[in-house]
């Protein structure tokens, strides 16, 4: 199964709380085994059976860890389980219900080989080599301000915790190993409508470097959408060195603009001050967990 199906990606997030079965030679000796994600809300866990049914291993994130002053888990709800793309064993993503995630490496067996926390929903990854380095792209939301985020960890040695600035985002309690990289990126116009947030939709590897999808939905989530206005996405398109090389709206991105405008909710037509602000992503720098510091791109 490979890891850059995005509809695999969905479907093994659409239903925390239901079950959902994934088929992969996880050990790679020609056998298949049967990942399966179940439980109640809020208390999905991952089951590997054997090729012939019997149970292998179980697991449920068993970590507690503290941003703050607040404690976070366990229970952790898992909410996809991927083979990995290099080597044996496979990654696991599992969350508190609105913050925070871990993505974690196990081994063909279920052993955890390594973890790194993110301050949000994950939403896509990617495992990928970037100037020769195997690396897991993380894409998944900052809570700290509700921008979508791409995290670049270590794929063989995956530890660490995401960057922020306010302390309460920050995990003290976890390996203080920042990403290899770490960017947020812009809410443009229609990512700012109040109850929404941007998210990283797909990450996809092509001949012109990582192309990432960020969609913005229009209405709160559990409302009803606009009519005409769903909301709207960018794709960016990052180099070797995760600098955004591109970037472009898609997706009825204008038409909701033009329809926001219509409605006296924009005061401005769509056009190159909104392609501007696109390009204004946060970069974080690579020596320190802490501080941040705004490059152009
Ligand atoms: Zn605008």
């Amino acid at each position: 199964m490979p890891l850059t199906e995005p509809e695999y990606f969905r479907r093994q997030f659409a239903g925390a709380g239901g079950a959902h079965v994934a088929f992969s030679d996880l050990d790679r000796d020609g056998k298949i085994e049967v990942l399966v994600l179940a439980g109640a809300s809020g208390e999905t866990a991952l089951y590997c059976l054997e090729s012939d049914g019997s149970l292998r291993f179980r697991h449920s994130a068993a970590t507690a860890v503290r941003y703050g002053s607040e404690s976070f888990g366990p229970p952790w709800e898992t909410v996809a389980a991927f083979p990995a793309a290099s080597g044996t064993g496979l990654w696991v993503v599992s969350r508190n219900t609105f913050f925070p995630s871990v993505v974690q490496r196990l081994t063909a067996q279920g052993r955890d080989a390594g973890g790194y926390w993110a301050s949000g929903h994950v939403t896509a990854l990617l495992e990928t080599t970037l100037g020769g380095r195997r690396v897991l792209l993380v894409g998944g939301t900052h809570n700290e301000d509700f921008t979508a985020a791409l995290s670049a960890i270590d794929a063989d040695a995956p530890s660490g915790r995401a960057p922020a600035d306010s302390p309460k985002y920050v995990c003290d309690t976890c390996p203080p190993t920042p990403p290899l990289a770490y960017l947020t990126f812009p809410r443009p116009e229609l990512g700012r409508i109040p109850g929404t947030r941007p998210s990283i939709e797909e990450i996809r590897r092509t001949a012109g470097g990582i192309m990432l999808r960020v969609w913005y939905p229009a209405s709160p989530s559990g409302q009803h959408p606009q009519p005409g206005c769903p909301g709207g996405a960018a794709w960016y398109r990052l180099d070797e060195r995760l600098q955004v090389a591109s970037a472009d709206f898609v997706d009825g991105y204008s038409s909701c603009h033009a329809l926001l405008q219509a409605q006296g909710k924009l005061d401005h037509p769509f056009g190159e001050p909104d392609l501007a602000e696109l390009l204004e992503v946060r970069r974080w720098p690579l020596t320190s967990g802490r501080s941040a510091s705004r490059l152009g791109s």
